[in-house]
């Protein structure tokens, strides 16, 4: 956790140079957080910890007051558009999502659809982190798989890594009725909205999720521009929602799927 959260202030500090990009990650980030019940006083607690570890391990040569007010100045930075945005929103720092299908597509592949207790704002290509039951306090990000739905239902395409603490447990122990908590809609993945512009996807395993759901989302528009999709994997079998693809592309004009795999016998 401690190399992460260095990892995400130093990629937050190096990007400072273009803050009309990184500013609103840090948005989302602010609004994502209230799923810990993190406060105000919470993020100054962290930000003169923050200073005074730099200052403990730069060491007095190098830490000068210039220093230390670039740091100050950064972290109030991220400090202020994470509470502000946390404090401006009016949805829930949670959503319950009830597991109403498990599907084993493949051994170490589930795809699992939940109804949300409330309509979530997200859009196609964004993604959320999740609580399961089984894994209290292991939250972990999963991509939407369909676009917003009227009926609050929510499709995600999971898959077991070997080891792995929550996608063992979500590929093979999620049982319907369980409840989820699911926190703030992220990341800005999408097509571009720019006319005539042709798009190209490409996605391996439960990478194709997050384009699903965008393609889902195109064909309920009329002009829609051309598109090819390239849906790869090692076997036959990953390719486990090419019908679905097929399907979408047999009804759309607009759409090119076109599968590509390593070996063409399944293990
Ligand atoms: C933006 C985003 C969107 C995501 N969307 C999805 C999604 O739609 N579907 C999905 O199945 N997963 C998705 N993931 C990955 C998911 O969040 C988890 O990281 C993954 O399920 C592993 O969690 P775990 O608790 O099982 O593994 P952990 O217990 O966290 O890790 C166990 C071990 O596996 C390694 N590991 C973790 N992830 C991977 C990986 N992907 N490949 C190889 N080794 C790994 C770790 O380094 C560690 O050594 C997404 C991740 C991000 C960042």
């Amino acid at each position: 956790q401690r190399d992460r959260l260095m990892h995400a202030i130093g990629y937050v500090i190096d990007q400072l140079d273009t803050p009309g990009e990184v500013l609103p990650l840090l948005a989302q980030l602010g609004r994502d957080h209230r799923k810990y019940g993190v406060t105000d006083d919470h993020y100054n607690a962290v930000a003169d910890a923050l200073v005074a570890a730099l200052a403990n391990l730069t060491g007095t040569e190098l830490w000068t007051d210039e220093t230390e007010r670039a740091w100050r100045d950064a972290i109030a930075l991220i400090v202020a558009t994470m509470t502000d945005a946390a404090n401006a929103e009016q949805g829930p720092p949670t959503w319950v999502g009830t597991v109403i299908n498990h599907h084993r597509v493949l051994d170490d592949l589930a795809i699992v659809r939940l109804q949300l207790d409330q309509t979530m704002p997200y859009v196609p290509g964004q993604y959320v982190s999740v609580q399961v039951p089984t894994r209290p306090r292991m939250w972990r990000y999963l991509s939407f798989a369909t676009p917003p739905h009227p009926d609050r239902i929510v499709e995600f395409h999971v898959r077991r890594v070997s080891g792995g603490w929550v996608s063992s447990a979500i590929t093979t122990d999620t049982r319907i009725g369980d409840t989820w908590l699911i926190g703030s809609p992220l990341g800005g993945l999408g097509v571009s909205r720019r006319p005539g512009r042709r798009r190209l996807m490409i996605a391996e395993g439960t990478g194709i999720a997050p384009l699903r759901a965008q393609l889902l989302d195109m064909a309920r528009l009329d002009d829609t521009p051309r598109t090819h999709v390239f849906v790869g994997g090692t076997y036959p079998c990953d390719l486990y929602d090419l019908d679905v693809l097929w399907g979408l592309s047999r009804t759309c004009p607009w759409l090119t799927v076109v599968p590509v795999i390593e070996n063409s016998d399944n293990p």
